[in-house]
Order: C-alpha cells, then sequence, then structure tokens
C-alpha cells in the first residue's frame, strides 16, 4: 500500500479551519491554539488511513465507530459510483425508489416474519431514536393512553444530541443551556432497580430505551448476561415499548449482526446509523413491528408526520446494500469469531490497565486515571488512530483487519501506556 501523493498544503488546510471551523464536542481554545498541529486525514485504504504528511495510522475506533468493511471498499466504492450515475437524490417524500425499497426489505429480513416488518429511515443515530420516541408516543396517543408520554432511560447512557435523544442521555457535560427544555425521561441504574419500583410508577411511561449488551459512550461496558431478556419480558408483561439503540453495537460489532440476537430479543424499536452504510454515508433507520405501523392507518391525522430533506437518500441506500452483501461474500461474521478470540488474547498483554473490558469486537481498556488522552497520542506515533473516552481508551477495529492488525494495534497501545506510565 503506496501512501497518496500529497494533494493538499497541509498548513493551509490547518489554517483555513482554525480560522472558520468548529467541531464536534471539542473544547475549540486548545484546537486553534498555535502549538496544536490537527490531523489532517485525506485518504482510506482497508483499515488504514492516511494524513497529509503520508503517514499511515491503523482506524482503532473505525472512524467514530461507522466503519465496517475498511475504507475505500471496491465493492461499497463501485454501489455508490452506479447509484451516482443514475441519481444522487430524489425524495422519499410522495415516490420510492429502488435502494430504498430493497434494503427496507433487507434489513426487516433479517428478523423473523411478522416481528420487525417496517423500516422508517432518517440521517443519524439522533433521528433514528427521535423516531422511535415519536412513534411510541403517537402509537399511545392514538390507541386510547394518551398520558404514556415518558421515557425510561439508563444511567451513563448515550443516544444522540438531538433534543429527544439528548433528554435520554445521562452525560450533564452535553445538556448545554437546553436542559430545561428536556423530555421527561427517568433515569435507573439496572434492571433489579426497575423491576423493584412500584406499579403505579409505570402508568405514563411510553418506553424503555437502552444500548443492548453494551453501552458505549459509557466507556464499553457490558450488561449483566440476561439483563436484556429480563428487560423484555418485564416491558412486555407491563405492557410498555422497549427501544434498542443499536446505533453503536449493530453490524457485527458485538460478533452478531445485531446485538439483541445475543438474548434472542425482539424490540417494539430498533433504531441503526453508524455501520448501516459500512460507516461511507450518513443514514439511519428505525425498524418496528406491524402492530405499531397499523394504529398510523386510517384518518390522515393518524400519519406519522415526521422527516428529513435526505430521508433514504438513495447513494446511502446502495452504500447500506453493498454493505451487507459484503457481510455475505466475504463471510464477515464467520471470520470474526477468530478475530475476536485473537483480541482477548492479545489484550492479555496489556498489563498495565486498570480493567480491560472486551465485547465481541470492540474493546475498552481503562488506563492509569488523567492519562486516556496522553496515551491515545502516544499510540498515534506508533500508527494506531484512535480516541479514549476519559480514561478509557476504545480499540474498535474494522472487522476486516487481518489477526496481524490486531496485534499491531495492541502492540501501539502496549507501547503508548510504557511510555505514559514511564513519565513522572
Ligand atoms: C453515536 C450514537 C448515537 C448517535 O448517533 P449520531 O449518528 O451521532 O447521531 C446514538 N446512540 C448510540 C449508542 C451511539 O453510539
Amino acid at each position: 500500500m503506496t501512501p497518496p501523493p500529497k494533494t493538499f498544503d497541509p498548513a493551509e488546510i490547518r489554517r483555513l479551519d482554525k480560522t472558520h471551523g468548529w467541531h464536534p464536542f471539542t473544547p475549540m481554545g486548545p484546537w486553534i491554539d498555535p502549538s496544536h498541529d490537527p490531523l489532517v486525514l485525506v485518504a482510506g485504504e482497508g483499515p488504514y488511513l492516511f494524513d497529509a504528511e503520508g503517514r499511515r495510522y491503523l482506524d482503532g475506533n473505525s472512524s467514530i465507530w461507522t466503519n465496517i468493511h475498511g475504507h475505500a471498499h471496491p465493492r461499497i466504492n463501485a454501489a455508490i459510483r452506479a447509484q451516482l450515475e443514475k441519481i444522487a437524490h430524489v425524495s422519499f417524500l410522495g415516490s420510492t425508489h429502488p435502494p430504498g425499497a430493497i434494503l427496507a426489505a433487507r434489513l426487516c429480513g433479517f428478523f423473523p416474519p411478522q416481528t420487525l416488518t417496517r423500516c422508517f429511515f432518517s440521517d443519524d443515530g439522533s433521528t433514528a431514536i427521535e423516531a422511535a420516541l415519536k412513534m411510541s408516543a403517537q402509537y399511545w396517543e392514538m390507541t386510547g393512553q394518551p398520558q404514556r408520554n415518558r421515557f425510561i432511560s439508563f444511567r451513563s447512557a448515550y443516544h444522540g444530541d438531538t433534543r429527544g435523544a439528548a433528554s435520554l442521555g445521562d452525560v450533564p457535560l452535553f445538556r448545554g443551556g437546553l436542559g430545561a427544555l428536556d423530555f421527561p425521561v427517568a433515569r435507573i441504574s439496572s434492571l433489579e432497580e426497575l423491576t423493584a419500583l412500584p406499579d403505579a410508577t409505570f402508568g405514563d411511561v411510553a418506553a424503555v430505551v437502552i444500548e443492548p449488551i453494551l453501552q458505549g459512550v459509557a466507556g464499553m461496558r457490558p450488561w449483566p448476561r440476561g439483563m436484556l431478556a429480563g428487560l423484555r419480558e418485564w416491558t412486555q408483561q407491563k405492557g410498555i415499548h422497549l427501544i434498542l439503540d443499536e446505533v453503536m453495537t449493530a453490524f457485527g460489532r458485538t460478533g452478531k449482526m445485531f446485538a439483541c440476537e445475543h438474548e434472542a430479543v425482539i424490540p417494539d424499536f430498533l433504531c441503526l446509523a453508524k455501520g448501516l452504510t459500512g460507516g461511507y454515508l450518513p443514514l439511519a433507520a428505525t425498524l418496528t413491528s406491524e402492530t405499531i405501523f397499523s394504529a398510523f392507518l386510517g384518518a390522515p391525522s393518524r400519519a406519522f408526520y415526521y422527516g428529513h430533506s435526505y430521508t433514504a437518500n438513495p447513494l446511502g441506500c446502495a452504500a447500506a446494500l453493498a454493505s451487507l452483501e459484503v457481510f455475505e461474500e466475504e463471510k464477515v461474521l464467520d471470520r470474526l469469531t477468530e478475530k475476536i478470540l485473537f483480541l482477548t488474547q492479545a489484550l492479555k498483554h496489556l498489563t498495565g490497565a486498570r480493567e480491560i473490558r472486551q465485547c465481541g469486537f470492540v474493546a475498552g481498556i481503562e488506563v492509569r486515571e488523567g492519562t486516556g488522552m496522553a496515551v491515545c497520542l502516544a499510540a498515534r506515533r506508533h500508527g494506531l488512530l484512535t480516541r479514549p473516552i476519559r480514561d478509557t481508551v476504545v480499540l474498535m477495529l474494522p472487522l476486516c483487519v487481518s489477526t496481524g492488525q490486531i496485534d499491531d494495534a495492541v502492540q501501539a497501545i502496549a507501547l503508548a501506556m510504557q511510555e505514559i506510565d514511564s513519565q513522572p
């Protein structure tokens, strides 16, 4: 693999960025400081990224948890190009198109017949959640239980940044000035805490929302085994919807196509985004059942009045279909089993870690307090790009990596930890 030729003057790009840019989740003071040289990424191939100076890095967090089969995958690139030759975008409001209709059917096809049968497209994880919240509340409003308009979410949860999704989240730092406008949400820390609450508490609850099997932004924290199945049973007993946020966990990350398969759980709503297009384009989906869908039939006032300009963007749908084909053609999940075991073995060499949490092909490595960012910056010098969540270094490689590349990634973290730990 040869690094791409320099096509940009990185100094000029940095100057423009520092003068006019504003980055997500970023304290911008240190960013624009003259001592800071932001990384300028210009290309990718497979699990590697290249910067403007021609340096190569393993994409250690799959470009913020989105990439699945590697960058510039020939199959996905070709699918996007083929769709581009036909049409880049056309509205899903008032018409349909082949990639949108076929993708909706394919996503529902992953689940047993008569379970999740309907697919509503939006743009990103936040809007997939937003759509599920509104569908759930409107369902109750139209079926004689209008008081059900509150939600339950879990401590340390993250569900996105639009208002409803942010209301569910439990990261006070992310509230900004809008905390007072939050949706009504009760936060609980465990299934036990939920089931111990008196029944009277649930009469106005529309849905429980959870990141199944593994909480991401909380620091890659797996739930106890059986928790999700227990939650499904409890929500069914109480007649409350279950919304699964699989924005991070879907498409192989936990070793299965969807995390809910680990405990044979079918939710009322399933939210997909990040990896849906293989990490190529913004596209999201909210899957739901025929029971929910049919409540929206009848008078026009019962319709689901929600949507975005780029809903079911054909380029995104074409990329998603190609990504699902790659899963089959390259037997991605079968081959992942061995890589997950290899990762477990490799992580054992990180002896200096305070705790290592692994769930499928995702790992959170808790390093010495206060050193998370320093370890990631040091790992960069050893050819690995990733970001910490506080002091948890995230290792979430694209599923296409070889065992040798897994070794390289863990070795980079090991060297980085040694360097930082040997500093006073
Ligand atoms: C990233 C993420 C979201 C938000 O998705 P966006 O595409 O960033 O809006 C929601 N839930 C989970 C679990 C996520 O990891």
